[in-house]
């Protein structure tokens, strides 16, 4: 049986309609991990992997795996939750996808030399609890224990919220699959950036998922009278940190080769009124590069020219890291046989990487590991604006079920 995109892409986005409605509040998208609107989207995707012939279990972290066929395992996974007033797409193509492609498997009675299990995680985005991947995290035998501890907006804990969801917390290290069971781990998912879009082709295959500096910088100056004193004499902290922000920018955009972004997202000056030069001024940077070595020497770069800025404008600057990611590289065998699948459908595989995290970078510390972007439009994404075509995401699933007979 051949496979007919256009009647996939149709199925998927008549499965997203489906799930897009369960939400906690009527006028925007608010799925949270471990939530009555988790249960219910958990309820409806096991009804669907069970159609498509799948047996359906659940992990200590309420992680549906889907389990068809023999042998040792592929697996396809993606998220059910949802950022708050987030899109329908992120994360349910992936597990929509997944479905879609057993299910063509399935029907046609075909045995493949491994079997599939497709996961259904609960917290890829972290908007209940201070924490992200927790669920794929336990998948891959990297679940935090500390993690447990942690407490959502109204006080109630990781650990009481798993608990009043059903789930025994001792039983976390048992959903961590076996090394050498799972052979690969693949996840279709949106863009959420615009280069697909720019290049003009539907799909695109995920070289790694960037590693991540975080910083918070305090510049430190002296008050003053906006009136009384001279231009020459201030030491003023927000116009050094403005200078500051510019060789940031700078920085970032010499390494553009590098896909370096940098992003100054929050800045506060303090005395913070009209008519005094602010004494301290503090800022955050977001740095993200593939190669961790280039992302520590443009920090580096940054510290220094940040002292020789604060050095001639007679002001102080301290640096503090609060958030660091390496940077996970995608296996290169599953990229070749993803980008195979796609050119096998008459498209272009665009190499790119992921400026965003994805449960795949937790899978890839248990198993090889790749990613396929599905172009999505205007690049929006963590918005309800949000949209890929059923067009484009029948081309993402008939490019699944093709790396899947490719995979080896
Ligand atoms: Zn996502």
């Amino acid at each position: 049986m051949s496979v007919d995109a256009k009647q996939l892409g149709a199925r998927a986005e008549a499965m997203i309609a489906v799930l897009a409605p369960i939400s906690a509040e009527p006028k925007r998208l608010v799925r949270l991990f471990l939530s009555r609107e988790h249960r219910r989207a958990a309820d409806l995707t096991t009804s669907w992997m069970r159609e498509s012939g799948m047996q359906v279990t659940e992990d200590a972290l309420g992680t549906l795996r889907g389990h068809w066929g023999e042998g040792k395992r592929l697996l396809i996974g993606s998220h059910l939750d949802a950022v708050v007033d987030g899109g329908n797409y992120d994360g349910p193509l992936g597990v929509i996808a997944g479905i879609l492609a057993v299910e063509h498997f399935h029907k046609i009675g075909k045995r493949l030399p491994f079997s599939i299990d497709v996961l259904a995680f609960g917290d890829e985005e972290g908007s209940r609890f201070p924490a992200t991947l927790s669920s794929s995290a336990a998948c891959a035998g990297a679940f935090e224990k500390e993690t447990l501890a942690l407490k959502d907006r109204n006080g109630v804990s990781f650990n009481d919220a798993l608990k009043i969801y059903g789930k025994n917390p001792a039983e976390i290290p048992a959903a961590a699959y076996k090394r050498g069971d799972a052979l690969g781990y693949v996840e279709v998912h949106i863009e959420q950036g615009p280069l697909l879009e720019a290049e003009n082709e539907p799909l695109g295959v995920v070289t790694g998922i960037v590693g991540q500096s975080r910083w918070r910088v305090t510049v430190t100056g002296e008050a003053g009278h906006a009136g009384t004193v001279p231009m020459t004499l201030r030491r003023d902290a927000l116009a050094g940190a403005a200078a500051m922000m510019m060789m940031v920018e700078r920085v970032a955009k010499a390494n553009a080769t590098n896909n370096m972004v940098a992003t100054v997202g929050r800045i506060e000056a303090m005395p913070g009124a009209t008519n005094i030069i602010p004494a301290t001024a503090t800022f955050t940077i977001d740095l993200r590069t593939m190669s961790d070595d280039i992302r520590h020497k443009a920090i580096a770069t940054i510290q220094h020219e940040a002292r020789g800025i604060a050095e001639m404008r007679k002001l102080d600057v301290v640096f503090e890291p609060f958030h660091e990611a390496m940077a996970t590289v995608c296996d290169a065998k599953l990229q070749e046989t993803l980008a195979a699948a796609i050119s096998g459908l008459g498209h272009r595989p665009i190499k790119l990487p992921s400026g965003a995290g994805h449960d795949a970078q937790m899978m890839a510390k248990l198993c090889p590991s790749v990613m396929m972007f599905v172009r999505c439009r205007g690049g929006v994404s963590h918005n309800p604006a949000e949209y890929a075509s059923p067009a484009d995401m029948g081309l993402a699933v008939a490019a699944l079920i093709g790396f899947i007979e490719r995979f080896k």
